[in-house]
């Protein structure tokens, strides 16, 4: 069967309280990054976070962080646009992204869009009630298209993600517009236990968004559990032809005894896939699957 593409997702916004190996500077991002490289991790993807854990959203935070990544290895560099935490118009918020391309020291090789709007609530399970009420994701056709337009000039990837049907529905009909480029990369997000903007992360869940690939174009997927254990659907995901995305900033995970490490999660992907038959991807092969565009730095 196909390689299995790896994309460590060290911090998101997780706080150090269930995980205290979560990385926040840039050195701590850079060390994660090498490490998980070297556990057989093909993409790296992070978020800007001050020293308390506060979101980043600098450009220069990005720059100094992606040019310690490509000093260290050659995995590929996937940084946010800023989630909820940057809620600019669409220029703003691809701005960053702007300022990374103007060296190939610092250029990422790909950018994300989340192609539809959606709640995203914290969730207080203990008190029975949400800790926010207005954070809405909001990715409008417009900004989509606007961010798909830069990623294009550029020559990065764009990393569709997908929280429901109705995201994977617009990335069809983007592709039938030519707004996107086969393979389209697409990655479910679920998510459980704090959030409930994605599907469940469970077997009916993954099915429900699978069941919706576009058919009539060619698509490689992976799967994210945002806030839930994604071990409970590695298995599934390897032996139907899936991508893995994970890391602490989705989840704090520990092996039963003792908090993980980034690194420590990949390793046990990486066995997991290769007791399914399903080695790692390289970097190179990585960019092979996804028939990766030349990253063009401007002059
Ligand atoms: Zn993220």
């Amino acid at each position: 069967m196909e390689k299995v593409i790896i994309e460590a997702r060290v911090n998101e916004l997780a706080t150090r309280a269930g995980n205290p190996h979560v990385p926040f500077l840039p050195a701590e991002i850079i060390r994660d990054a090498k490490a998980c490289y070297d556990e057989g991790a093909a993409i790296v993807h992070y978020h800007g976070r001050t020293a308390d854990g506060d979101p980043d959203h600098a450009s220069a935070f990005y720059l100094e962080t992606n040019a310690g990544i490509r000093a260290g290895s050659n995995i590929l560099i996937h940084p946010t646009l800023g989630y909820v935490a940057n809620d600019a118009d669409a220029t703003g918020r691809f701005a960053a992204v702007e300022d990374m391309m103007k060296s190939a020291d610092t250029a990422p090789d790909f950018a994300p869009m989340d192609c539809g709007s959606v709640n995203v609530d914290w969730w207080d399970p203990q008190k029975g009630t949400y800790k926010t009420t207005d954070l809405i994701y909001k990715n409008s056709t417009g900004t989509l298209m606007h961010f798909a337009e830069r990623i294009d000039h550029h020559g990065l990837k764009p990393y569709l993600v997908s929280w429901n049907v109705s995201f994977t529905r617009q990335i069809h009909q983007f592709l039938k517009m030519g707004v996107l480029k086969q393979p389209a990369y697409i990655c479910f997000c679920m998510t459980d236990e704090t959030i409930f903007a994605g599907h469940p992360g469970t077997v009916a869940g993954l099915d429900a968004h699978t069941a919706f690939l576009p058919k009539d174009f060619a698509t490689v997927w992976t799967v994210v559990n945002y806030k839930g254990d994604l071990f409970q659907l590695t298995d599934k995901i390897l032996r139907e032809g899936g991508h893995i995305s994970i890391g602490l900033g989705d989840y704090a995970y520990t092996d039963g005894a003792r908090n993980l490490t980034n690194a420590e999660v990949i390793a046990k992907v990486v066995a997991q896939a290769r007791a399914l038959g399903r080695e790692p991807a390289s970097v190179a092969e990585t960019k092979s699957i996804l028939e990766m565009p030349q990253v063009r730095i401007a002059a």
